[in-house]
């Protein structure tokens, strides 16, 4: 096959097969040929339109990539270890490297104006057009970040690379957790869940996922996927519950994955041991009254927000899923072919309330 077949989003809703040319690759540019893609409620936006960074234009969605290598141009030193065949995920942002943000490691802020793009959100008409996960091939700039999948990992568990990383990121590396220590996932979701394998690789004592009733597949999940406890708010008192699980003390680490809902933050406050932290990561879209901020100085409490994930989390994600010490295959509940996109979006929202999604994969290995 010399052409790409790419879904292209032409309207909000509104996806159409299009054919792109196979770009012509300069020095340190890759072609990847695309095995499947993670979704995350990102996607779900952007099927929608409502993301920050739909202008109208054509564009191709997907942006948590693992493919192979179907081609590459004259290899340059970042390269040299990759070659034709080799299994990759692709770091979801190009960055420019150089601005201050960059310098800092802290890519997702970076401000770099020539080179900063994210897959899923260019536009068609910028070339070589292959920009997103749900097409057949997509286009790795000479900056683009590659990282190999370890031998034996087949594409689909790989592309849990994704929410894996996040675990690694808001547990691990901002919430500091140190071997022994009690943690408290509040939320249920994707990335709730697929922290569990973070906190326990970390050498987490006890793992606690909250949730509620409507949620009870996602913590029965939980404690297949290595929780200790769960604690459905609505049927049991947190506060009581964490008290019991902590012997009174608390917990070490207390993270909110839930989006929207603000009162987890003011439970977190009150399950959190004293000198513990807290890290937010659930994007409320509104801002939270009556927090007491006191309690939070009184008990000495560090309150850590973050969003995305580094590339030392991405890597170490990958050689977690290479380890296969965890069941990381249980979080993928649902694939769908390129031609499925709207259904995958809809199970993955909740909106097919009689699909229990968790992690949902679109793969266009069909064409
Ligand atoms: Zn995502
Ligand atoms: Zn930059």
């Amino acid at each position: 096959m010399n052409k790409a077949v790419g879904l292209v989003q032409v309207a909000p809703k509104q996806c159409e097969l299009q054919e792109f040319s196979l770009p012509t690759l300069e020095e340190g540019a890759v072609l990847v040929r695309v095995e499947a893609n993670g979704l995350c409620a990102s996607d779900i936006d952007a099927y929608n339109g409502i993301d920050s960074y739909w202008d109208g234009r054509q564009r191709i969605l997907g942006h948590e990539i693992v493919g192979v290598i179907e081609d590459m141009g004259a290899k340059t030193k970042i390269r040299d270890s990759f070659n034709v065949g080799d299994r990759v995920a692709v770091n979801p942002f190009v960055i420019c490297g150089m601005c201050t943000a960059c310098l800092r490691g802290d890519q997702q802020g970076c401000n770099g104006t020539r080179v900063r793009l994210r897959y899923g959100a260019v536009p068609t008409e910028v070339e070589p057009a292959l920009w997103g996960g749900y097409a057949t091939h997509v286009y790795i700039p000479p900056s683009g970040i590659l990282y190999r999948v370890p031998d034996g990992i087949g594409a689909l568990d790989a592309t849990l690379w994704n929410p894996i990383s996040g675990g690694y990121e808001w547990a691990v590396v901002r919430g500091g957790i140190q071997p022994g220590q009690k943690v408290l996932i509040l939320g249920p979701g994707q990335r709730g869940l697929a922290s569990i394998f973070a906190i326990r690789h970390a050498g987490a004592d006890q793992v606690v996922v909250t949730g509620l009733s409507r949620d009870q597949y996602k913590l029965d999940l939980a404690m297949e996927l290595g929780a200790d406890a769960t604690i459905n708010v609505e049927k049991e008192n947190l506060i009581e519950r964490a008290k019991e699980l902590t012997g009174g003390a608390g917990f070490d680490v207390v993270i909110d994955t839930t989006p929207h809902a603000t009162q987890p933050l003011v439970d977190a406050l009150e399950v959190v041991a004293r000198t513990g932290t807290i890290v937010a990561i659930g994007i409320k879209n509104r801002p939270l009254d009556g927090f007491p901020i006191d309690q939070l100085l009184m008990k000495r409490v560090r309150l850590q927000g973050w969003v995305g994930q580094s590339n030392d989390s991405f890597q170490r994600a990958l050689d977690l899923i290479g380890s296969e010490r965890f069941p990381v295959h249980k979080l993928r509940t649902h694939v769908f072919g390129l031609d499925e996109l709207g259904t995958a979006i809809d199970v993955l929202g909740g909106v097919n309330t009689t699909e229990k999604a968790v992690n949902v994969v679109i793969t266009p290995t069909w064409a």
